[in-house]
Order: structure tokens, then C-alpha cells, then sequence
């Protein structure tokens, strides 16, 4: 099968589209045809390489596939030949104290597929595997490409606002990145509970898809001033949640504009981890600091309900042929993209 490998960490010219051996299913484990991957920023922290974590190579990158299945180990009962479906990259042990507590993502077996998983263990080829219980029914009412662009950036929103931040009616909810795969899922899951949110972009492209989407007010990064303008439209009082993910280049900013007693949630730090804080503002004004990574597997189920219902849509800014990853990649590394790059394999 054709797939997108490395061998080393590097730049886009360490990604070769090349033949290598399909996946065979281990006794708990499904193969599926994959229809449609989409991309994300785990598969670009994967090829640079991160400090501090392991990349298995050589590596086949891709935490989102959406596909039928055609094969399954002598173990798999619940999951078909022929089902359509898409795959929840959480991978855990299923049966430690954590997992049967419903909290995977502590499992000390936790490993986010396509990005810890290997060699060759992710969903940019024509085919890959995953176990059994790692894949969920495609509903219905979406494409290949719409159901590959949703698990991963609608799981880990999810998880931020709905179990760890937990969004309120009116609660004004400040989202950075508004334009990206996270911030368009962020927007609709608000307005879900509605909340109110403010929108924070850095083009007035992005700004125009996140007042589509539903938010009430959109602020330009590079033009606007975020403190102020939060303040205002809060009335003095600031965001009831800011959702993060960029750390510390935004986190001050971050703290400032969250009202006492409210909550930042984060799940990632990619402009540098690093970040000042002043400890006053924890007991002084009671602000919460939330840390969020992925979700469980109930916690995506519950969240498709939504998307079953069109009361969450994908949101794709544009369909790739698959050898043309390095290019998907250049496009997000350059933030020239609004929503999901999906991939298609040939
Ligand atoms: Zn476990």
C-alpha cells in the first residue's frame, strides 16, 4: 500500500510516499480502508520531533481515519467486515485502575495513535489498524472526509469546555486560534450551551468563518486590543472561560482577561511552555487553571450525538490528495488554514 513515512525527524523533506507491507490485525485488533485522514498538529510536533518523547520509527503519522473495515483479529466480536467507521485515537489498556474509572488518558499504557504509536501505526495510508475498541459508527449524515476531520479536535474540545471547564448558558467564553480545527469546534460547542463566544483570529478570513459558525464577537489578534475589547464586551467583568492551547506566548494575556473566579482550560502549549503567572491571581481571584488531554472514548460518543444531529458540522478548509502531505503540512505550519486539511488517499 501507498503511505506517508519518515525515517528521522526533520522538515517537510523527510516525507517519502512509498510502498510498504499493508497492516495485519492483531487478535484484538480491525484493518480499515482508509477513505479519508485529516490532518493535525500531532502529526507536525511528530515529524519535527519533540524533547522528552519517543517517536517510533519509521513513523506513519495521522490521529484521524475514517474508513471500512476489511479485516479483524480472531478475538473482535462487536466490530464487521464492511463497517463504516471512524477511529478514536485514544489507545489505553482498557483494564487498569484509571481506564475502568473512565479516564484512559491516565492509563500508563496512554498513547495517542499516530503520534506515539509505531512503527508504521497511523492514518495517513491506504490502510491502517486499530483496536477494535478504539473505532465508532460513522454516522449517517456525514462524508469520509467530514467524519476523518472530527474525532480528535471535537474529542479534546469536549473534554476542555463540557467535562473540565463546564460551560454554562451566557458564560462568555474567550477562544484563541478561533480560526483552527480546535477554535471552529470550540465556537459550535459554546453556542451549544449557550454561551457567548469571543473569537480571537488572526485574519479577517478567519474571523468572517468564526462569526458563520456562530460567534457573537470576533477580535483580530494583530489589530485589535484583546484586554480591552474582552472588557467591554463584558462589561468590565471578563471571560468566564478562556480556552487556550497556544501557551506562553498568549498566556498572560490569558489570565488578564479571565474574570475572577473563572477557568482557563488548556490542552497545549504550541508557541513554548514557559509562561509567567502571578500566583495572586490563584487565591486572590480564585482563577482555575485546567489542564485537559483528549478525552475518553464516552466522552466522543456523547459528543456525536451532536454531530448526528448537524448541531456541530465539520469544518474542512480543504481535501488533499494523500501524497501531498508535506504540502497540508506547509499550509498549517504557515497558519494559512481555517479548520481541517483532510487527506485522500489514492
Ligand atoms: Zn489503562
Amino acid at each position: 500500500m501507498k503511505a506517508i513515512v519518515f525515517e528521522r525527524n526533520g522538515g517537510l523533506e523527510v516525507l517519502q510516499y512509498k510502498d510498504i507491507a499493508e497492516p495485519r490485525p492483531g487478535p484484538n485488533e480491525v484493518v480499515l480502508k482508509v477513505k479519508a485522514s485529516a490532518c493535525n498538529f500531532n502529526d507536525i510536533w511528530a515529524r519535527r520531533g519533540l524533547p522528552g518523547m519517543k517517536i517510533i520509527m519509521p513513523h506513519i503519522s495521522g490521529s484521524d481515519a475514517a474508513g471500512v473495515v476489511v479485516d479483524r483479529g480472531s478475538e473482535v466480536q462487536d466490530v464487521a467486515i464492511g463497517d463504516e467507521v471512524m477511529v478514536h485515537c485514544g489507545i489505553a489498556c482498557r483494564h487498569c485502575y484509571y481506564c475502568t474509572r473512565g479516564e484512559e488518558f491516565f492509563c500508563h499504557e496512554f498513547k495517542i495513535w499516530g503520534f506515539q504509536t509505531g512503527p508504521l501505526d497511523g492514518a495517513h495510508g491506504e490502510y491502517c489498524k486499530v483496536p477494535a475498541v478504539n473505532v465508532l459508527a460513522k454516522p449517517k449524515n456525514l462524508g469520509w472526509g467530514e467524519a476523518a476531520s472530527m474525532p480528535l479536535v471535537l474529542l479534546t474540545v469536549w473534554r476542555m469546555l463540557v467535562s473540565r471547564a463546564k460551560v454554562q448558558a451566557g458564560d462568555f467564553v474567550l477562544i484563541w486560534g478561533a480560526g483552527g480545527g480546535l477554535g471552529v469546534m470550540a465556537i459550535q460547542i459554546a453556542k451549544l450551551f449557550n454561551a457567548r463566544p469571543i473569537a480571537v483570529a488572526s485574519s479577517d478570513e478567519k474571523l468572517e468563518l468564526a462569526r458563520k459558525l456562530g460567534a457573537e464577537f470576533t477580535l483580530n489578534r494583530k489589530r485589535d486590543d484583546i484586554f480591552a475589547e474582552v472588557r467591554r464586551i463584558t462589561d468590565g467583568r471578563r471571560a468566564d472561560i478562556v480556552l487556550e492551547h497556544t501557551g506562553a506566548d498568549t498566556w498572560p494575556l490569558s489570565m488578564q482577561c479571565l474574570k475572577w473566579g473563572g477557568a482557563i482550560v488548556t490542552c497545549g502549549a504550541t508557541s513554548g511552555f514557559d509562561a509567567h503567572m502571578d500566583i495572586r491571581l490563584l487565591w486572590n481571584k480564585q482563577q482555575n487553571y485546567l489542564g485537559s488531554h483528549l478525552g475518553n472514548k464516552g466522552e466522543l460518543i456523547e459528543a456525536m450525538r451532536f454531530v448526528e444531529r448537524g448541531l456541530i458540522k465539520p469544518v474542512i478548509d480543504r481535501t488533499m490528495a494523500l501524497k501531498d502531505l508535506g504540502r497540508a503540512q506547509d499550509l498549517m505550519e504557515t497558519n494559512a488554514v481555517a479548520g481541517k486539511i483532510v487527506m485522500l488517499p489514492a
